[in-house]
């Protein structure tokens, strides 16, 4: 059950028509957007395109300048950030260095005045939610970076909010034990079925965590779906682009009797075919965008392939388990090819200047307006 999919489902958070601006300048452009109950969802853009204004707009440190926000069902446009059910988890974590991790976590209790016993018992469920209980007697400098993440997380989650937000939550943290962190980050998010919102722009993390991607830019939305849907059928090369490796192949469209596009797209290469959900006019400019993976390299002609190509071998890039070719045409355009390496180096069989032929179907690229 995907409550995004369901017409009658109510959401948790309701952006209706918000635009955000500073002076002049826009940073949130008429966006609605809805946010269910339970989900891990993710805020992904460059630097600038709004990800941060949206979080504090839900935290309360912003007002939108028009339009409505809803937090289950009631607009908060007017409620004071520490009268919303909602925290939120900053980068830099933010913990009292003179208090111990658990005077940490219990910090936010006592200011409200909860009782001594449920105050006891809510942080020992903190700590077991977020492993921690061996460190609760140290200060946050003296457990690692990792650790002092679990307690920012511990100590945002006490209160139970309704939702939590989180600024780039591991971006302090080191590629390994971010990976690690992810993991675990989306194990607690299900235990507690608190609603998450998360900001960042490491593509990998939000595919990784998140139910839900919004891929933003300029203060809009570009497209709002699960992590394949946006990675396997991207809207428009913009989040093609920013999502993953893609080689983008800029054409003239005819559609075809056969129900396929045809893209004529450099002189003296064969024509492109494709297949869209989108309506293609003949004369019109489209973009074939195709993964890398989806890219087969092979020494021989393949039998059967809607789309073929020859050329060189120019780059390799070997990473192990998967090698990315760079593959130069006659008419000087490369494109990527990657294949898995299932098998011990055996496979890395193409080398530099090896002539080559691609191939894929036409069901392999998303055939796109813009
Ligand atoms: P980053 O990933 O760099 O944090 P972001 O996507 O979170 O970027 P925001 O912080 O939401 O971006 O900022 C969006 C735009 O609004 C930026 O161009 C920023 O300069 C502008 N902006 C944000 N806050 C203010 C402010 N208080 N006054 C003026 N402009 C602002």
């Amino acid at each position: 059950f995907a409550p995004w999919d369901e017409p009658e489902a109510k959401p948790l958070i309701r952006f209706q028509n918000v635009t955000k601006k500073f002076g002049e300048f826009t940073a949130i452009d008429n966006l609605s957007l809805d946010i269910y109950e339970r989900e891990f969802f993710a805020l992904l853009g460059p630097s600038g395109c709004g990800k941060t204004t949206m979080m504090r707009m839900l935290a309360g440190f912003e007002a939108p300048t028009s339009g409505r926000i809803e937090l289950a069902g009631k607009d908060i446009g007017k409620v004071p950030p520490n009268k919303r059910a909602v925290n939120m988890m900053f980068q830099s974590y933010a913990l009292f260095p003179h208090l111990t991790v658990w005077d940490n976590i219990a910090f936010g209790l006592r200011r409200e005045g909860m009782e001594t016993n449920a105050l006891k018992a809510r942080v020992e469920e903190m700590l077991r939610l977020t492993r921690l209980e061996r460190f609760a007697k140290r200060k946050p400098h003296q457990i690692s970076g990792g650790q002092r993440q679990r307690v920012a997380l511990a100590r945002s989650l006490a209160k139970a909010p309704t939702l939590l937000l989180l600024d780039e939550p591991l971006g302090a943290l080191d590629a390994k034990l971010r990976q690690d962190t992810q993991f675990e980050l989306m194990d607690i998010q299900e235990k507690t079925g608190t609603t998450f919102v998360i900001v960042t722009h490491d593509q990998e993390e939000a595919m990784t965590v998140a139910t839900r991607i919004a891929v933003m830019d300029e203060g809009q939305l570009m497209q709002v779906a699960t992590p394949d849907r946006i990675y396997e059928t991207p809207s428009s090369v913009y989040v093609a682009d920013f999502i993953g490796d893609v080689n983008i192949i800029e054409g003239r469209t005819t559609p075809t009797d056969e129900g396929q596009i045809r893209i004529d797209w450099a002189e003296g290469q064969p024509p492109l075919f494709a297949t869209s959900s989108q309506r293609f006019d003949a004369g019109q400019t489209g973009y074939l965008a195709i993964r890398p993976e989806k890219v087969v390299i092979s020494a021989e002609h393949p039998e059967t392939a809607d789309n073929v190509l020859r050329g060189k071998v120019h780059d390799i890039a070997y990473l192990g388990n998967l090698s990315t070719y760079h593959v130069e045409l006659a008419n000087g355009t490369i494109i990527k090819a990657q294949s898995a390496n299932t098998r011990r180096i055996a496979r890395r069989s193409f080398t530099w200047e090896d002539d080559v032929w691609l191939s894929w179907t036409a069901t392999a690229g998303v055939l796109l307006a813009r």
